[in-house]
């Protein structure tokens, strides 16, 4: 050993015997700081780590004899025996531990996983992490200034850019959120309130609900949460609570309640929470639920677990105003037709200008002509319907409105295609007829605009394939005997 390494050795060795004379001291708490005083320089406790073999607290066994150690808290190990020791004879004195997980029953006392506690020196670390990042994402809740609202026919001409059609419905979602947030700005000094511009959209599946919502929160800059009506259930059921949709939101304001509290919440699919007809079941999952979501569609103080998905003692609790939230509810209401039919049907069926029974049934778009109470008749309860009081209807996606689809809106399917074959300095040129194709094909599958996307990856997966190999390739034309699966794609060459 030369001199230099035997001194080294020396030196080290003087550390070594001043720890363990400083972890003595802690032990019998005479040290400065006392027990469990944290005051630990992380690049000490990972040398620690590295070198040292940890021991038992109680039973004295180093981590080679006594196997993994529990680590309690500052420097406290415990072997996995000794921990099943203390748990065994708490079990004697009288607490109700059959196994480790009744101890989720008792109050305060929440289950205790002895996996868990193994990787206990993880946990601090996570959860520091996740606080951190909540703060710094946090943005300033933007001042509701009624200037700063765009009028309604800015709002619908953002839209018109993403959304074809449906004319009506953007219209009439313009004009519902500009009042919604004057109304959030202004104060009622003059006792006069303005009510909650709630909407209640019917539509077919695929028809651009939950698009419409969705372009409208980002064009907006507010939070927006999406929930499924059909995973809802009364409090205390198996199943989502009618509050989590507010929980959701306030995750998707990144935890500022000030933002959250100016955000919409679209539940889709509330026509499946419809009142079950012939049940002698209590209906936690249909009328429960609307009787659940009157206080929020109206306005309340909600308390909702930050960070998590249901309240437990770990999770803090954040309270949320539901008052200026904006609630959209949307759904395709099958077999709504039939009802608003029958109700034209009977109208006009009266008195001396009774009409054929069957004027209506040729009818497109009858949704349109949809009232409060024809869905009142669908299953929704007359008081959940009052806190809706802007009912509309989308039109069913006709082809020409498909093909559209495909090409118009900003981010089309067909430009995003584009963008990606441009990248390899292809140009890709869709023919006419192999749109309309495309738009035939999506319409027979009668799941509106959502098809479209299915039918075209199919066969642009060859394409994407192919044309890379190929360096030569100029110009990719999409037939519609290519879409037939009657031929192939046009390919030129470049040059
Ligand atoms: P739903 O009415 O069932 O909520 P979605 O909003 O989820 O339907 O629509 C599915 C997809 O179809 C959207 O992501 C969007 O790309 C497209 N889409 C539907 N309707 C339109 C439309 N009117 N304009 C543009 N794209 C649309």
């Amino acid at each position: 050993m030369s001199d230099k390494e035997r001194f080294d050795d020396t030196d080290f060795r003087e550390v070594v015997l001043q720890e363990e004379a400083e972890g003595e001291k802690d032990r019998d708490g005479s040290g400065p700081e006392g027990f469990g005083s944290g005051q630990e320089t992380g690049q000490d406790a990972k040398r620690e780590e590295n070198e040292y073999e940890d021991i038992c607290y109680i039973c004295h066994r180093p981590e080679s004899k006594a196997g993994a150690m529990i680590k309690i808290s500052n420097g406290i190990c415990i072997c996995p025996a000794c921990m099943q020791k203390t748990f065994d004879s708490m079990n004697h004195i009288g607490f109700p531990l059959g196994d480790m997980s009744s101890f989720g029953n008792m109050p305060n006392i929440s289950m205790i996983n002895l996996s868990d506690l193994q990787n206990m020196d993880m946990l601090p670390k996570s959860q520091k992490l996740k606080k951190k990042k909540a703060k710094e994402e946090k943005k300033p809740a933007p001042k509701l200034d009624i200037k700063s609202i765009p009028a309604p026919h800015k709002i619908k001409a953002s839209l018109d850019e993403y959304v074809v059609g449906q004319e009506y419905a953007k219209k009439v979602m313009a004009v519902a959120v500009y009042n919604h947030y004057k109304r959030v700005a202004c104060d009622n000094k003059d006792g006069v309130e303005i009510e909650k511009s709630n909407m209640l959209m019917v539509g077919p599946t695929g028809s651009g609900k939950t698009y419409m919502v969705r372009t409208l929160a980002r064009l907006l800059d507010v939070p927006l949460a999406i929930a499924d009506a059909t995973s809802l259930t009364e409090a205390g059921y198996i199943g989502d609570d009618i509050e989590s949709v507010v929980s959701k939101l306030l995750a998707a304001a990144d935890n500022d309640v000030e933002r959250a509290e100016h955000g919409i919440i679209f539940i889709d699919e509330i026509d499946k929470i419809a009142k079950k007809k012939n049940t002698n079941q209590r209906d936690v999952s249909g009328e429960s639920v609307q009787q659940g979501m009157l206080k929020l569609l109206e306005g309340a103080e909600i308390e909702v677990p930050v960070g998590a998905n249901s309240k437990n003692a770990m999770v803090p609790l954040a309270t949320v105003n539901t008052r200026d939230i904006l609630f959209i509810c949307g759904g395709a209401f099958p077999d709504l037709e039939g009802i608003i039919k029958e109700r034209l049907n009977k109208k006009s069926s009266l008195g001396f200008h009774a009409d054929l029974k069957d004027k209506y049934d040729k009818e497109e778009n009858i949704m349109h002509r949809v009232e409060v109470e024809d869905i009142r008749k669908y299953g929704m309860i007359p008081e959940f319907l009052g806190r809706l009081p802007i009912v509309f209807a989308l039109d069913a996606l006709s082809e020409d409105m498909l093909v559209r689809i495909l090409t118009e809106p900003r981010n089309a399917i067909v430009k995003q295609y584009q963008k990606l074959l441009g990248m390899d300095e292809v140009k890709l040129v869709f023919e006419d007829e192999a749109l309309r194709s495309i738009a035939k094909k999506a319409k027979e599958k009668d799941v509106g605009a959502r098809a479209l996307r299915a039918i075209i990856e199919d066969f642009m997966l060859d394409i994407m394939y192919e044309i890379p190999k190929d360096d030569n390739i100029g110009i990719v034309t999409i037939t519609k005997d290519y879409i037939e699966k009657k031929g192939g794609p046009l390919i030129q060459m470049r040059g």
